[in-house]
């Protein structure tokens, strides 16, 4: 008998038809035998709403939030009508969501009052997306005469309070996940709990980043050593590219743990970054599949790593980035500059996505998230204050409206021309590289280019992957 982790995605649980296909999903399991573990994100859109409502409060437009949170009232309540017959569980889980709603409701007035959320009144008004739609997913669940309820994580998973992208505390979330869950899952109970959010140890609730369910799927899937964590969603499984950028996109059967890592740091949303660290260790296998076409294989994720015969296995983009180099002939020699320089970049909170010096000393070029851009640049021009009056440093430029494009294979690793091909194909469509990194696991390759180059780049590459 085995345990499964499941986690649904915004899509996965965002229709009836969606929370149907979650229901066969789930019985399939079970009938199977195995004791599985429900982790669910909000129905789609909902914590995009939730910000919009956060911000209308904040700047005082009560009627727009309470229509906001009026139309989730009426988008969870048909819902559950739709899936849950006429009766007592019906209405009791409908008073539940409505419960849920008037606290969001609440909140609002009080932010509404103040004129201003802080981030851990911001996280507490998120987290509602899933406490929604975990009690939706749990009520069609019992409907369908499986042992099931909603739990909150905020029990399980305790974190750090960075509230906005809080860290959880591994052997306290391990100790709740062993004592607390586990032996309501072997007592045959299928849990249906709260992706994204966590709390810290004196309770306030906290969340792990946007499209943070993932890695809650693989926190519980860890400690309730799970013998695999899937990771349902709206496509087939991890791409040779978004397949939003290009249709040509194909499944691919296996990747490691590596190669997906590269790809979720570098814009592939289908996963979030974090979401192999808690199983790396224990080998959880993962598999990515389809809600709506759940009888295909999808992607197996293992330690394993196989070359493709095409050694680049899949091409990723990030936009929104910045270009910051720092220049200057007396940089030669000066000790310490790029210790200094990006120790100024962390105290801006900047985080520097990809880096390159050039041997010469002369000029370091860091990539940061765009709205990091001024307070890295001013934080870096203020560390070197000196260096800038003595003019052995220039100063700090920031080049916006760039991108990143990754290329991951892990048959990189010891394959010669792999880059030849790489900035052939690019520069024979004429496209302008603006830096290159190779990432330290040797499996992927990052470069930034214009941002009016991005697609262009992206689907010219993705021919190498197909
Ligand atoms: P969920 O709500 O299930 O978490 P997301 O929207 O967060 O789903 O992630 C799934 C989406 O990720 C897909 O619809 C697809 O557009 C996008 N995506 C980006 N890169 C890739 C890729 N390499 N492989 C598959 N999907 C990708
Ligand atoms: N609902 C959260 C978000 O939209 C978390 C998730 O879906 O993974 O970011
Ligand atoms: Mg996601």
């Amino acid at each position: 008998m085995a345990t499964i982790t499941m986690k649904f995605g915004g899509t996965s649980v965002g229709s009836v038809e969606a929370i149907t296909n979650v229901v066969a999903i789930t019985k399939r399991e079970v009938a199977a035998g195995h004791h599985v573990a429900l982790v669910v994100s909000a129905m789609s859109r909902v914590t995009d709403g939730l910000l919009n409502v956060i911000k209308m409060a904040e700047s005082g437009d009560k009627w727009g939030y309470q229509s906001e949170i009026q139309k989730m009232r009426e988008r969870h309540e048909e819902t559950l009508n739709a899936l849950v017959a006429p009766g007592k569980t019906r209405d009791s889980v409908a008073l539940a969501l409505n419960k849920l709603l008037d606290e969001v409701v609440e909140i609002c007035h009080a932010v509404n009052i103040l004129s201003e959320a802080s981030p851990r009144i911001r996280d507490a008004i998120v987290s509602y997306g899933e406490r929604l739609s975990a009690r939706l997913v749990a009520a069609a669940l019992v409907e369908n005469g499986i042992h099931s309820k909603a739990l909150d994580a905020t029990q399980y998973v305790i974190t750090d309070d960075k509230f906005g992208s809080a860290a959880p505390m591994w052997a306290e979330t391990e100790r709740r996940i062993r004592d607390g869950l586990l032996p309501q899952m072997q007592a045959g109970l299928a849990p249906v709990l709260t992706g994204f959010i966590g709390a810290t140890k004196d309770g306030a609730t906290t969340t792990l980043g946007r499209g943070g369910s993932d890695f809650s799927g693989a926190i519980f899937a860890a400690y309730t050593r799970s013998d695999e964590l899937v990771i349902w969603t709206d496509v087939d499984g991890v791409m040779t590219t978004d397949p939003r950028i290009d249709r040509r996109a194909k499944v691919l059967d296996h990747v490691s743990y590596t190669e997906v890592g590269e790809l979720a740091y570098y814009g592939a949303k289908v996963l979030h970054p974090k979401t192999v660290q808690p199983v790396l260790d224990l080998e959880v296998p993962i598999r990515v599949r389809n809600t709506f076409n759940y009888d295909h294989p999808g992607t197996l994720i293992t330690a394993q790593s196989e070359a493709a015969s095409t050694v680049i296995k899949a091409v990723t983009a990030v936009r929104g980035v910045s270009l910051l180099t720092v220049s200057g002939r007396g940089m030669i020699g000066v000790p310490g500059v790029a210790g200094r320089v990006f120790t100024a970049a962390a105290r801006a909170k900047a985080n520097v996505l990809m880096f390159s010096q050039s041997s010469s000393e002369q000029a370091m070029c860091l990539v940061v998230p765009d709205d990091m851009a001024v307070a890295a640049k001013d934080a870096i021009e203020e560390d070197l204050q000196q260096e800038i009056d003595r003019r052995n440093v220039e100063g700090v430029t920031i080049q916006s409206q760039v991108g990143i494009v990754t290329v991951v294979g892990s048959g990189m690793r010891g394959t010669p021309g792999v880059s030849g091909r790489v900035f052939s194909a690019t520069g024979s469509k004429g496209i302008n590289v603006l830096m290159i990194a190779q990432g330290s696991s040797e499996c992927s390759i990052s470069f930034l280019v214009e941002d009016a180059d991005l697609k262009d780049t992206v689907y010219t590459l993705h021919e190498l992957a197909l």
